[in-house]
């Protein structure tokens, strides 16, 4: 229709300007306007919310979009610093703002769009962190119900559990026996000290544990980033070896150092990763 053409246009013009994407006015915009599946946008109608938050109607449109092409900042310098970086996003809203609902809509709707070029094997292909085990329950929580009759698995990630990777034709018996009894799942919600300890204990595997993740969230960033979870959490960012792997940070304070510590682990990641290249 006309209107759709003229949003259309709207949209390409706001692209070109570097600026922030028009927010998202209502849930239902989630289909008409970034084409979420049908079931995903069924399933976060079903959670009763007339109005997305505010935290929601501008991160949304940020993240169902191609977050490189809203580079928030117009000046050269910072513009390169952001556009060579895998951040999406770092994102500043009070408790109680629906940050959750922010990262989950999105996340869900780029792996289902991954899937369908998976088939039938099913890789982890996002991880999300957060600091305590309560934390990590209601986001799991929630991602099962936007998960409802998607084909999508999420699960919290429990001591003792072995992650899932995919196998070749020609990995032995050994190896196909493991990969039976290992976890299969789209996203894993985790503490980092509960990942971390079983990516450790997973090393001397010939296998990358988690070689498919492509996202990865921060929520309570600033926490996760102090000095009692920073080491952890930098260490599993650093085992995400996957070249398209993209970053969003969340919390409702963030330090100063936050940034910082996020550039410092991407120049770290870029040398690993050119350094494994080269191998
Ligand atoms: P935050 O992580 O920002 O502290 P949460 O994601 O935990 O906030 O959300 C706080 C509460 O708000 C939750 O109960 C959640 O279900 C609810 N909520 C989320 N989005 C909306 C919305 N659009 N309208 C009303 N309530 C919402
Ligand atoms: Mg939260």
């Amino acid at each position: 229709s006309k209107k759709e053409k003229r949003k259309a246009k709207e949209d390409k013009k706001e692209q070109k300007q570097n600026v922030y994407p028009r927010p998202l006015e209502k849930f239902h915009a989630l289909r008409q306007r970034f084409g979420v599946a049908q079931r995903l946008q069924e399933n976060v109608s079903e959670q009763g919310y007339d109005l997305a938050t505010e935290v929601q109607l501008a991160a949304l449109p940020v993240l169902l979009d191609d977050p490189k092409s809203f580079l928030p900042l117009p000046t050269e310098s910072n513009a390169a610093a952001l556009e060579s970086s895998c951040i999406d996003l770092l994102t500043v809203a009070p408790t109680g703002s629906g940050k959750t609902l922010a990262f989950l809509i999105p996340l869900f709707s780029k792996i289902m769009r991954l899937r369908k070029s998976q088939k039938d094997v099913r890789h982890t292909t996002a991880v999300i962190l957060a600091p305590t085990k309560e934390l990590v329950g209601q986001i799991t929580n929630e991602g099962k119900k936007l998960a409802l009759n998607t084909g999508i698995k999420i699960t919290q990630v429990r001591k003792g559990m072995r992650l899932g990777h995919s196998l070749a034709a020609d990995d032995s018996a050994e190896d196909k026996a493991e990969e039976e009894s290992s976890v299969k799942v789209d996203i894993l919600v985790s503490t980092p000290g509960v990942l971390h300890s079983i990516l450790a204990d997973q090393e001397g595997d010939t296998h990358n544990a988690l070689p498919a993740v492509q996202s990865l969230v921060l929520d309570e960033a600033d926490v996760l980033l102090d000095p009692l979870f920073r080491d952890q959490t930098l260490a599993i960012w650093n085992k995400l070896s996957h070249a398209d792997l993209r970053v969003s940070l969340w919390s409702a304070t963030m330090g100063s150092n936050v940034e910082d510590l996020a550039r410092s682990t991407i120049a770290e990641r870029r040398k690993r990763l050119a350094e494994s290249d080269v191998e």
